[in-house]
C-alpha cells in the first residue's frame, strides 16, 4: 500500500481589514479544506461563536497551552494573544485533508520555520485609503483599535515581503477573483 499523500498547509496573512476572514471563509465552503481554529484572549465580537471562530480563552489558559507546547506558533497581536493549536494542524497534514491558517505576519513566520513546504499567500490591499474604508466600514473596532489596525498595516506588507516567507501575493480588489485565486492555491 502507497503512504497516503500529506494534507496541504495554507498560511493566509495581510492587515486587518483586508478581507482575510471573508476570503477564507468562502475558500473553506468552497474546497472543504479544514479552517485551522486559533486560541485568542481577544473578547469576541458580536456574532463570533467559541470553538468555531476562535477558542476565546484568558490570559492563564493560553499561558499554560504556550507552556505545555501545545501551539504550532503564537504572536500577540494589538495586545492580545493569537496562538495556533498544532494537534489539529498535523493530524489535517497526516490524514491528507487541506488545512488554512489565518494568521498574522509574524505567526507565519514562525510556520514557514517549522513547514516551509506549506503555502504561504499574502492578501493585499488595492490601496491603504481603500483598507481603512473597509476596517472602518466593517464598524467592528473603536478608535484606537481602528488607528493601531490601521498603522500597523504598512508595517505587517513589509515585514511579509522582507521575511521571504509569502511567495504568493493576492491583490483583494475584486472579491470574486481573489476567492477563485485561493481557492485555485487551495487545490492544486
Ligand atoms: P480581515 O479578516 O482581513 O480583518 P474582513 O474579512 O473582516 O478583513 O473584511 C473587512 C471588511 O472589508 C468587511 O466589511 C468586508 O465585507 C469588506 N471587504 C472584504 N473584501 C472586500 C472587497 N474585495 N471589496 C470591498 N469590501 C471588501
Ligand atoms: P482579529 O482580532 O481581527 O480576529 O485578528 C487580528 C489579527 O490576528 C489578524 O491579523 C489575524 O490574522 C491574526 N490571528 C488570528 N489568529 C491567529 C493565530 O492563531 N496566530 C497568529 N499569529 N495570528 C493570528
Amino acid at each position: 500500500m502507497s503512504p497516503r499523500k500529506r494534507g496541504k498547509l495554507v498560511v493566509i496573512s495581510g492587515p486587518s481589514g483586508v478581507g482575510k476572514s471573508t476570503i477564507t471563509r468562502e475558500v473553506i465552503q468552497r474546497t472543504g479544506a479544514e479552517y485551522s481554529v486559533s486560541a485568542t484572549t481577544r473578547p469576541p465580537r458580536p456574532g463570533e461563536t467559541d470553538g468555531k471562530d476562535y477558542r476565546f480563552v484568558d490570559r492563564d489558559a493560553f499561558e499554560r497551552m504556550i507552556r505545555q507546547d501545545q501551539l504550532l506558533e503564537w504572536a500577540e497581536v494589538f495586545g492580545n494573544l493569537y496562538g495556533t493549536p498544532a494537534e489539529p494542524v498535523r493530524q489535517a497534514v497526516r490524514d491528507g485533508r487541506a488545512i488554512v491558517l489565518e494568521i498574522d505576519v509574524q505567526g507565519g513566520v514562525q510556520v514557514h520555520k517549522k513547514m516551509p513546504d506549506a503555502e504561504f499567500v499574502l492578501i493585499v490591499p488595492p490601496s491603504e485609503e481603500e483598507l481603512r474604508r473597509r476596517l472602518k466600514g466593517r464598524g467592528t473596532e473603536d478608535a484606537a483599535s481602528y488607528q493601531a489596525r490601521s498603522d500597523k498595516a504598512v508595517e505587517e506588507l513589509r515585514l511579509a515581503r522582507r521575511s521571504g516567507a509569502y511567495r504568493r501575493e493576492v491583490v483583494n480588489d475584486d472579491l470574486h477573483r481573489a476567492m477563485d485565486e485561493i481557492v485555485t492555491i487551495v487545490e492544486a
